[in-house]
């Protein structure tokens, strides 16, 4: 867009200096001129896969051709910090909200809000209720309060009316619809007619999670498991081609997090600590939200700071600010967190698996992968690291719309990225995020700029030329100097 518009202003012929003028203009009076909607270009594809559980180096663990594809097409990132604690709920609302999860409200898999007087459980419908959700709005609101168009399959919160909509097109949760299914719904949506056809799209699948919370994930067993989250993967770029979109969709490819292997020797059991009479118990291990009756907070973090070497317990208002975990409601008055590989139970009679996730952000078991490709991506690129909430506002970059205040950065990760991103699409600042982590660039000021110079210096050279040469011919030129909005007819 900005090429041709300088392009025009070389030609002559039909083109006015007027028309000039105005065209190098633009973009100063309109800071959004370069959006989508004034040049009605497709908005670009973006489909964003998740692969639940799917721990960053199981792709080394077993040949995994069709994940090497898109990483050698594309790119991949070897360090993905997620966020706290490392459950499926925060973390995919996370990333697609760019908000840590003390800030989007989805704080656990299983919560209490005091205010509302309700419990939330991912097994139950109550995690359709809209008041959970609504601290923040994932990117699939965003795009369609900004005119696109969405796609879900089975994302988390993707079938909740959200801010009073649901994704344009989406599956109501049932575990048992297949991968395959949920692919060709999605690709169907992502291929249909331009005025109807997804811009974004987001797909879940329940495994690896799975399988790995049940064998472990140091299992042998678990070695098929990831060959066939491969398959999966390849079927679903073999869909892609098949819909001419291969070439045309952004796909990324990750997961919410990791898992670590536990024993059952390693098992905390709070009843050799605390009677149960003291305190309500509302989130699962690794990390255990405990709500202390009325008037028991000192006395049962008391009796839990230094129960057990293995576990840590945490005053709210003392869960570190590193872990961005203190300041929802959601959040019980006591956190206990246990260490790396073990688990907490009331006692042992409670139900036991062999791997689980929730840990601390940054331990190395508790990342997940990262790869993706498409026009956007720069090619066969390894980047170190990077946080999951980034991934939001590269979205944003990516689909041309503009981010909600978020804890992401762009600036930490557009070296992701085939082009580097324009200005015109700046991040807001959030409250919570450092103000250098905001890029704004002045490039297209000073090139609007020397745009107006260029164009003042014709306009002298022109009025001299038509005023001392060419005065006859004034009056036919007038039409073409009140017509403009003709570029698009001028095919350049
Ligand atoms: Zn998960």
């Amino acid at each position: 867009m900005a090429r041709r518009t300088m392009l025009s202003c070389l030609l002559p012929g039909a083109l006015s200096p007027l028309f000039c003028l105005w065209a190098v203009l633009l973009p100063v009076v309109s800071p959004n001129s370069l959006n989508h909607h004034e040049h009605q270009d497709p908005r670009p594809k973006l489909l964003l896969v998740s692969f639940d559980g799917f721990r960053w180096d199981y792709i080394d663990r077993v040949p995994t051709p069709n994940f090497r594809k898109v990483m050698d097409e594309g790119v991949k990132v070897e360090f993905v910090e997620n966020v706290y604690i490392t459950k499926t709920y925060p973390n995919h609302y996370s990333m697609v909200t760019g908000l840590y999860a003390e800030t989007h409200g989805i704080v656990a898999n299983e919560m209490y809000d005091p205010a509302l007087n309700l419990s939330f459980s991912m097994e139950t419908d109550s995690m359709y209720d809209p008041r959970w959700w609504e601290e923040a709005a994932p990117l699939w609101v965003t795009i369609q309060k900004d005119g696109g168009r969405s796609g879900a399959a089975m994302w988390p919160g993707s079938d909740v009316k959200i801010h009073g909509m649901f994704p344009t097109r989406y599956l109501q949760y049932n575990a048992s619809v297949s991968f395959e299914y949920r692919v060709r719904r999605l690709v169907e949506w992502l291929s249909a007619p331009e005025e109807e056809a997804v811009d974004f799209g987001v797909l879940y699948w329940e495994e690896p999670d799975e399988s790995g919370h049940n064998l472990g994930p140091q299992s042998p067993l678990m070695d098929a498991i990831i060959a066939g989250i491969d398959e999966k993967l390849g079927f679903l770029m073999d869909e892609l081609k098949k819909a001419g979109l291969y070439e045309k969709v952004n796909l990324i490819v990750t997961s919410d997090h990791g898992m670590a292997q536990l024993s059952p020797e390693k098992i905390i059991e709070l009843d050799e600590y605390v009677d149960r009479d003291l305190y309500t118990w509302v989130d699962k291990s690794p990390v255990v939200g405990i709500m202390p009756k009325e008037g028991k907070v000192d006395e049962v973090y008391g009796l839990l700071m230094d129960a057990n070497p293995n576990m840590v317990a945490y005053k709210k208002e003392e869960v570190p600010a590193r872990l961005h975990y203190q300041h929802n409601i959601r959040i019980t008055p006591i956190l206990l967190e246990a260490k790396e590989g073990w688990t907490i139970m009331q006692n042992r009679s409670g139900p036991f698996m062999l791997g689980n996730h929730g840990y601390d952000n940054t331990l190395r078991s508790m990342q997940p992968v990262f790869v993706a490709r498409g026009p956007a991506f720069r090619q066969n690129y390894v980047k170190t690291a990077m946080r999951s909430i980034d991934l939001y506002p590269l979205m944003c970059h990516i689909l041309s719309t503009r981010p909600l205040p978020n804890n992401g950065s762009l600036l930490n990760i557009q070296d992701l990225l085939s082009s580097e991103p324009a200005a015109s699409t700046p991040t807001p600042a959030h409250p919570a995020t450092p103000p250098e982590h905001h890029g704004y660039s002045y490039a297209p000021v000073v090139g609007s700029f020397i745009g107006v110079v260029m164009v003042l210096g014709f306009l002298v050279v022109y009025v001299l030329l038509v005023t001392l040469k060419q005065r006859p011919a004034l009056k036919h030129r007038s039409w073409e100097m009140s017509q403009p909005l003709l570029q698009e007819d001028l095919h350049l």
